[in-house]
């Protein structure tokens, strides 16, 4: 995979107390910084706004209101991409933002404007560093429409900058063939290659692709890559290190091929 889009979620970034997680943000940059250095392309889709924001403001409890939560993802998106930009600056790695919405995809001329983008920032070997624009769309906080933590925007992501291989970094080692949440016996499943009603079926209770929830979400992503011949892992991001594994073809997490 010469192209690569990795996405971090924001439980690989802020401990469950709601300190941020300084040393995973430091192994990202790491990470992604080795494989920009080795020639590859890499843009990176980050979570966590609104955990940053929060952490500024030392609240506890996401509020309700959605203008309550677009401020704190105001607040924490600059603070992120802060301490972003401090440890990519520290292994030598010069990163950019893009702050986008889904439907800047959907119309020709600012899709063209944000390939353009694209291109330029990975052709100057610096990574990209993408995340929902909280204060335009709030597709990701509005629960009724969730999109799922930027889920689907790393997929069309992928997608339109003809990426070979989405690496998605979450809290669970990879998809279960159950909730392993709730069920001790759920196994893991290490390679799918077929999406379908039964697979949403394994995602969750509510076992329809229209439910929300974490698994839901990735697992529309991976069909929609899948469909387009590309591939998507999903992992354990508690230490980013394991995308070096991944991309060594080690059987870690779960393929969708
Ligand atoms: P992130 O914030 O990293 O995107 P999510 O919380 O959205 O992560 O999604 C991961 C969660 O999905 C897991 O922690 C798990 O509780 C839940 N889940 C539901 N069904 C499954 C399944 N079949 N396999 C793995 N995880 C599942």
């Amino acid at each position: 995979a010469n192209r690569i889009v990795v996405k971090i979620g924001t439980s690989s970034l802020i401990y469950p107390s709601g300190e941020i997680n300084l040393r995973n943000i430091d192994q990202l940059a790491f990470v992604l910084s080795s494989l920009c250095n080795q020639g590859k392309q890499v843009i990176l889709v980050s979570s966590g706004a609104i955990g940053v924001g929060l952490n500024q403001l030392s609240l506890t409890e996401r509020p309700a209101s959605i203008a309550a939560q677009q401020a704190l993802a105001s607040i924490g998106q600059s603070k992120l991409i802060m301490m972003f930009s401090q440890r990519f600056e520290h292994y030598g790695q010069k990163i950019g933002q893009l702050l986008l919405t889904h439907d800047v995809f959907d119309y020709p001329q600012s899709r063209q404007n944000v390939l353009n983008t694209f291109d330029e920032l990975l052709q100057q070997r610096i990574i990209p560093v993408v995340n929902e624009n909280d204060s335009v769309a709030v597709d990701e906080l509005d629960h009724k429409t969730r999109f799922g933590d930027n889920d689907q925007l790393s997929a069309i992501v992928t997608s339109r900058t003809n990426s070979d291989l989405l690496i998605m970094l979450s809290d669970i080692d990879g998809f279960y063939d159950m909730n392993p949440l709730k069920n001790p016996e759920a196994a893991l499943i290490s390679q799918v290659s077929q999406i379908n009603q039964e697979t949403f079926n394994l995602a969750g209770d509510k076992g329809s692709r229209f439910g929300t929830g974490g698994m839901v979400t990735k697992l529309l992503a991976a069909e929609r890559l899948i469909n387009e011949n590309r591939q998507m892992v999903l992992a354990n991001g508690r230490d980013p290190r394991v995308i070096f594994n991944i991309l060594d073809g080690e059987p870690v997490g779960t393929w969708f091929t």
